[in-house]
Order: C-alpha cells, then sequence, then structure tokens
C-alpha cells in the first residue's frame, strides 16, 4: 500500500447531520438501499462525488457514486443484482431497473517515482489497483468539492481536503499540487471547464495557472476517453460556456486541432457563431429536457475545416461530389484521433454535411422524399444555423420551414409549386434578353 504523506495527515472535519442541508429525501432509493445494506452487513458505506456537492448545493444530482470499505467482491456477495466491472480497477454496479448504482473500494492515489514521473505505460496509470482508506480514497480524487463523503452511519458529512470551504466560495481547487495532480491525469483540465461552466464556480488560481501550460499533455490521453469527457463537458447544459473557457485555457485547440486552426485561418466572426448557436441551442435543448445528439455539434464544430479541405480539394481539380465526400472522411478521420468519435455519429454527421446542398438544390419532385430522410430534422436544423449566421442558402431556410408549416395538401402543393414558379420565370427573362 502507498506510504503516507505529509497531507494524509490533515485533520477530517465531520460536519454533523443538522449543520448541513443534506436530506435523504433527495438521494435515489436505489442508492439509499445499497447504502442501508453495507452498513447492515457492518461495512463502511458513503456517496461520494458530484452527487453530495450537488446536494450540497441544492442542485439535483446527476448519479450517486458509493464508496465502502468492502471489496468488489463482498458487495456482490451482498448483491444479486450486481456485475464487477473493470480490468483494473474492479468496480461493483447495483442494477435497480434502468438505475445503476456504481459502488467503489476505498482507493489510494497512484504514487509518483522519485523523479516525479507519472508511473504509466502508453498513458495509462499503472498500479491504480490499490486499494486504501477512507482519507486515501479522499486525497486522490480531483477537486476537493468532489471529495465530501456522506456518511451513512450517522449522515454526516466528511471532509479531509477542504471541500465545504471551497463550496461555500464556489471554488473549484485541485486536491493537492495542481501540476502533479495535472500530469497524474491531463483530463482534469478538462473536468475543471466542465464544472467551472456547469457550476458557476471559479478555478483555483494555482489550478488555473497550471492550465495552459499543460494543455498539451492531452494529446497523450486516449482519445475514446477524451470524447467521453468532451460529451459529458459539451451536454453539461452549459456548452457555450464551455466552449469559451475551452477556449481562454488553450484546451480547445489540443481537443480540436482543425477547428482551431480554421477558426484563426478565418477569423470572420460568422464561422465562430455557427460554433456558438449549435452550442446555444444544445444547452436550450437540455434546459427543456428535449434530447440532444453529439452529431449536431460536432457537424457545426468540423463545418469549417470540412468546407477548408473542399475548397482546397475543388481547387486541386475534383468535382463537388466526391471533393465533398473526400473532405468529409479526412476531417472526421483526423478528429476521431483526438476524440473518438463512435462510427454511428461520424455516420450521422456526415448526413447532415451531406444534406445540406440537397436540401439546398432541392427540387419539386424530390422535396417530400427529402423531407421523409431519417436525418432531414437534424440537416434541417443545421440549415437554419446557417442561414441565421449569414452563410449563403438562397431562400431554401425559409422554404422548409414554410414547407413544415402547412396545415394541408392544398397549401402543401402551393409551397412546392414556389420551387418551379420563380425558376422559370427567371429562365424566359433570360430567353427575352438573348
Ligand atoms: P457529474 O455530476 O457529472 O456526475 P461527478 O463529479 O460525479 O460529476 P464523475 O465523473 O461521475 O463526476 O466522477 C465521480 C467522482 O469520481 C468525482 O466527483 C471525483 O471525486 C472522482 N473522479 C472522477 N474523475 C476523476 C479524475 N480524473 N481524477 C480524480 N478523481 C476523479
Ligand atoms: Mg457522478
Amino acid at each position: 500500500m502507498a506510504a503516507k504523506d505529509s497531507r494524509t495527515a490533515t485533520p477530517q472535519i465531520t460536519i454533523p447531520r443538522p449543520s448541513h442541508n443534506i436530506s435523504r429525501a433527495d438521494i435515489s432509493e436505489s442508492a439509499l438501499k445499497v447504502l442501508y445494506r453495507l452498513k447492515n452487513a457492518g461495512f463502511e458505506g458513503y456517496l461520494v462525488g458530484g452527487g453530495v456537492r450537488d446536494l450540497l448545493l441544492g442542485r439535483e444530482p446527476n448519479d450517486f457514486d458509493i464508496v465502502t470499505d468492502a471489496t468488489p467482491e463482498q458487495v456482490r456477495g451482498l448483491f444479486r443484482n450486481c456485475r464487477l466491472i473493470g480490468r483494473r480497477f474492479r468496480l461493483a454496479h447495483v442494477r435497480f431497473g434502468r438505475e445503476v448504482i456504481e459502488v467503489a473500494t476505498f482507493r489510494a492515489r497512484v504514487e509518483m517515482d522519485a523523479e516525479g514521473e507519472r508511473m504509466t505505460v502508453n498513458g495509462r496509470i499503472l498500479r491504480d489497483n490499490v486499494y486504501g482508506t477512507l482519507e486515501e480514497d479522499a486525497w486522490r480524487r480531483d477537486f476537493s468539492v468532489n471529495s465530501l463523503y456522506y456518511n451513512i452511519r450517522d449522515f454526516s458529512v466528511a471532509d479531509f481536503t477542504g471541500g465545504m470551504a471551497d463550496l461555500r466560495t464556489g471554488t473549484l481547487r485541485l486536491v493537492g499540487d495542481p501540476e502533479v495532480r495535472i500530469r497524474e491525469d491531463p483530463v482534469r483540465m478538462v473536468r475543471a471547464i466542465r464544472f467551472a461552466a456547469t457550476l458557476g464556480f471559479r478555478i483555483h488560481p494555482e489550478t488555473q495557472a497550471m492550465m495552459s501550460p499543460l494543455a498539451h499533455l492531452l494529446d497523450e490521453v486516449p482519445p475514446a476517453r477524451l470524447y467521453e469527457e468532451v460529451l459529458k463537458l459539451f451536454h453539461g447544459g452549459c456548452a457555450v460556456r464551455a466552449f469559451e473557457l475551452l477556449q481562454h485555457y488553450d484546451v480547445f485547440s489540443h481537443l480540436f486541432p482543425q477547428v482551431q486552426a480554421s477558426l484563426e485561418q478565418d477569423a470572420g466572426l460568422g464561422s465562430r457563431m455557427l460554433v456558438v448557436k449549435a452550442m446555444e441551442s444544445t444547452d436550450a435543448r437540455i434546459a427543456e429536457g428535449k434530447p440532444v445528439t453529439p452529431a449536431f455539434l460536432f457537424a457545426a464544430l468540423l463545418w469549417l475545416p470540412m468546407r477548408h479541405r473542399l475548397a482546397s480539394l475543388q481547387q486541386q481539380g475534383l468535382h463537388d461530389a466526391p471533393a465533398s465526400q473526400m473532405a468529409a472522411s479526412l476531417v472526421l478521420s483526423e478528429q476521431v484521433t483526438r476524440t473518438a468519435l463512435p462510427r454511428r455519429i461520424t455516420h450521422m454527421i456526415r448526413e447532415i454535411w451531406d444534406l445540406q446542398p440537397r436540401l439546398v438544390n432541392v427540387k419539386k419532385r424530390r422535396a417530400l422524399e427529402l423531407l421523409a430522410h431519417t436525418r432531414f430534422r437534424a440537416a434541417y436544423d443545421f440549415l437554419l444555423l446557417r442561414a441565421e449566421t449569414g452563410e449563403d442558402v438562397g431562400d431554401k431556410a425559409q422554404w422548409w420551414t414554410d414547407l413544415q408549416n402547412v396545415d394541408d395538401a392544398a397549401q402543401r402543393e402551393q409551397v412546392l409549386d414556389r420551387l418551379a414558379r420563380p425558376r422559370r420565370r427567371r429562365s424566359s427573362r433570360n430567353r427575352d434578353r438573348k
């Protein structure tokens, strides 16, 4: 087990039940069941992480994570509906209908070697499978506000790292030395930005100071992990703010190098506006409880790089259709090396992009077919964004809106006819002039 260092000697503060606002009524029944079962079997059981943080802030938690001194095998022995997952570090997943409660055994921090090098191979932390004490578990967590423990035994909150004080002042402070903690896991920078955006907290100055200089370490993080974190970041309901913070701390260019390069190349406001508008609409949908797909946001983010590639392929003499296909392939295959988008999502992005010229150049006889396309809605929303941000889409954004707003077949026919008539008139005028 890892040797204790001076930090673990910090006195623990216990906030008794009457002095905090966490009520059992706000904790999911499933999480309570797990906690009570652990307690009744003689184990320790604590709620930890975002669940405790959000309850203390009076917010509704996303999920409830539990830690215990029971080993994963002991946890499995207590629950029939339990599965052990993870190879590097075993976790127990206890399932109640659609809700899954994650139960982890107290874990100690992975120590640095004498040179302060993290003991990793290909970006993976070695020796991560070290069980520890509650206190050690507290010191290995990312931010002090994520390191508060709600004790099922007496309903008190245990604070080893100054999390309560940081909650009060709205501060995100990495536990321990910020440089060491970022080097150990650079994803913590992305998490800092996520919590700053969603909670409206400020990042502690010492943590902040390390971010830009260490942002390049994200280049070594496996893209699958970055995709997960970026998704949580952009689907946290505050994507616009997150985007600004990513750029502010120079993190953005390491997650989306092509987008950053394109934005610098094409400094017009419109290009950035498309991204911001897509994020605004994502935030609005989340606020209304509507479903969101990452494809829409990524389609918007990568639109400018795709257009730049397209232009250069066209300059090399490629025709529009193959050039578009190739531009999309090149941009997407490069992006998946940073954030591992699943195939299903890159496919949807391509569909949204492919549909753009088809929506703009629509002919009467193809219109209803396009309207019925599975990706029509996303592609239409995307077309609206382009129109709003000053891209030339003719009058087609309005036209598609009108087509969807008709009440009956006769009205629909009228809207469809608008596609045919002006063209005829123009061409007959041209003939007259000749
Ligand atoms: P959310 O509300 O989005 O679920 P969360 O804080 O619960 O936020 P999770 O990703 O669910 O975030 O992680 C649960 C807890 O695990 C965190 O609160 C933190 O204590 C710990 N944790 C997660 N990721 C890291 C990390 N990279 N380094 C250290 N501790 C981490
Ligand atoms: Mg959580």
